[in-house]
């Protein structure tokens, strides 16, 4: 079988007065039309990794993820399509949720762990799966070279050229392939990392641990409201302003934090006026489901 997805990535333009008062233009990237489960930067991600689980001829694929984890779902989704088995080895103690029923639903098998175990990933996999010759690794988020490998191709669809690209980070894969990507092209746009963690100046060693070639960019880290997962109301409210106002959904782990930023930035006047500016819609909707609370 054949590993790939026909690339549903439209580049469209977002429109707001406040864009018009700064003099720039926004434009968002729908990597998450890509597919509804294996959304935006996590069809990427798995694309050279289950390229090569097929070459090695592995057919179950063992990985990694918080509960809510987008990664988890789109794996077990990606390993229903191309015809693998899949389990998904959980942080914490056992729980259910949507993010879980939904990689339960297309086959996933799932194991519970404590967080001390959950650290050393190498170690849980040769415990459980040592013996099984069938099984492949894939780790947290799907952070690799792979991984990076095939976030590059993102850059190879742009129909224009930008003055930023702005990008949520979690492992920094994604941002990392984007970069390599833009020097590929030899492009001089400005790549802007949003991390969605606390503390998010650790990405920058994660980042560069993936780059084909030392590159600059700029590191956001102002914008995690707290930490992985958690949110405030001034988030909350941005969303549910910018959906209703655009027609596009975010949410609030990745993607809001994200959009928040480059509206934040433009409010504060720092891009310069004429500046063209393509954020990345990473995907992730589903984020949502665990969320619902907070938007009441
Ligand atoms: C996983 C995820 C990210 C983070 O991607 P990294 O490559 O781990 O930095 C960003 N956005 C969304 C929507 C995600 O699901």
């Amino acid at each position: 079988m054949n590993i790939d997805l026909e690339i549903f990535s439209p580049v469209q333009q977002i429109n707001s007065p406040l864009f018009d008062a700064r003099g720039v233009k926004v434009f968002i990237k729908r990597d998450d039309l890509i597919h509804p489960m294996i959304s935006g930067n996590k069809w990427r991600k798995l694309k050279y990794l289950l390229k090569q689980a097929q070459a090695e001829a592995k057919t179950h694929l063992v990985t990694f993820g918080g509960a809510y984890s987008n990664h988890l779902m789109a794996t077990a989704a990606a390993a229903a399509k191309f015809g693998f088995k899949s389990t998904g080895i959980v942080r914490g103690e056992e729980v259910d949720n949507d993010t879980l029923f939904l990689c339960r639903l297309h086959g996933m098998e799932l194991l519970f762990t404590d967080r001390d175990s959950y650290r050393d990933k190498p170690a849980l996999f040769n415990q459980h799966f040592g013996h099984d010759e069938q099984a492949f690794f894939i780790d947290e988020g799907g952070a690799s070279a792979e991984g990076a490998k095939g976030c590059s191709e993102l850059v190879d669809e742009l129909p224009e050229s930008y003055d930023h690209i702005f990008c949520a980070c979690g492992t920094g894969t994604t941002a990392a392939g984007i970069l390599n990507g833009l020097n590929r092209h030899q492009l001089k746009t400005k790549f802007n990392a949003v991390p969605v963690f606390k503390n998010g100046g650790f990405i920058k060693d994660e980042i560069d641990r993936f780059l084909t070639q030392q590159t600059d960019y700029d590191l956001h880290v102002g914008y995690h409201f707290g930490g992985y997962g958690k949110a405030n109301g001034e988030l909350i409210s941005f969303i549910k302003e910018f959906v209703p106002a655009t027609g596009i959904l975010i949410e609030p782990v990745y993607t809001g934090k994200m959009m928040f930023a480059l509206y934040d930035l433009i409010t504060k006047g720092y891009f310069k006026s004429g500046s063209r500016i393509l954020a990345i819609h990473s995907g992730g909707i589903w984020g949502l489901l665990g969320m619902k609370e907070k938007f009441k």
